[in-house]
């Protein structure tokens, strides 16, 4: 009988149960990608939710951001995460975070690809509120998104500013300031 080499990585992370065909399509709508899959979905139709679960095998290993690979689990932390609302219902991925103990830089929380620290915000979704917050105001934002104004500041002060402060001003030799710019 065939048994899964539970010593090597790649079998390891690679190892999904199968639990609704459906949850692969949505799988590839999020982005979703091993050891992470969808284990439940749940809708809720008087408020319009739908709360996506994720999981990965308990023994999964992960890599650290200083380059050391294949850690276990130390323990997990749960987050629930926004994504692009699917059919005008807002959309919340809730998944615990795995934590690893690190040789190097000891407990690290690892992130899927798919989103950024302490956003509580999916990638696309971001996208999608800086798309929105560059032409129409932030007030007409948090209303459209139902997102506070401090967590859509939040994402412009993490990609527009960085952005900004990489702009080669050194071709710029005056810079004028109008009348209405000194009032503000
Ligand atoms: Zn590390």
């Amino acid at each position: 009988m065939y048994a899964p080499d539970l010593k090597n990585p790649k079998t390891l992370n690679a190892m999904k149960p199968t639990i609704n065909p459906i949850y692969n399509d949505f799988e590839k709508i999020i982005g979703i990608e091993l050891p992470y899959y969808i284990s439940d979905i749940e809708f809720d139709h008087n408020s319009y939710n739908v709360s996506i679960f994720i999981d990965y095998h308990s023994k999964s290993l992960f890599n650290c951001e200083c380059g050391q690979s294949n850690i276990q689990i130390h323990s997990k932390k749960h987050r629930i995460i926004r994504d692009l609302d699917i059919m005008n219902y807002k959309a919340n991925i809730h998944i615990d975070l795995p934590i690893i103990n690190c040789p190097n830089c000891r407990f690290k929380t690892v992130l899927p690809s798919w989103s950024t620290p302490r956003s509580g915000l999916t990638l696309k979704f971001q996208q999608r509120l800086l798309a929105a917050s560059s032409f129409i105001p932030l007030s007409t934002v948090t209303k459209l998104t139902g997102e506070s104004y401090d967590r859509i500041n939040h994402v412009i002060k993490t990609h527009v500013e960085p952005a900004r402060e990489k702009v080669d001003m050194s071709g710029v030799q005056n810079v004028g300031f109008d009348e209405t710019s000194k009032k503000k």
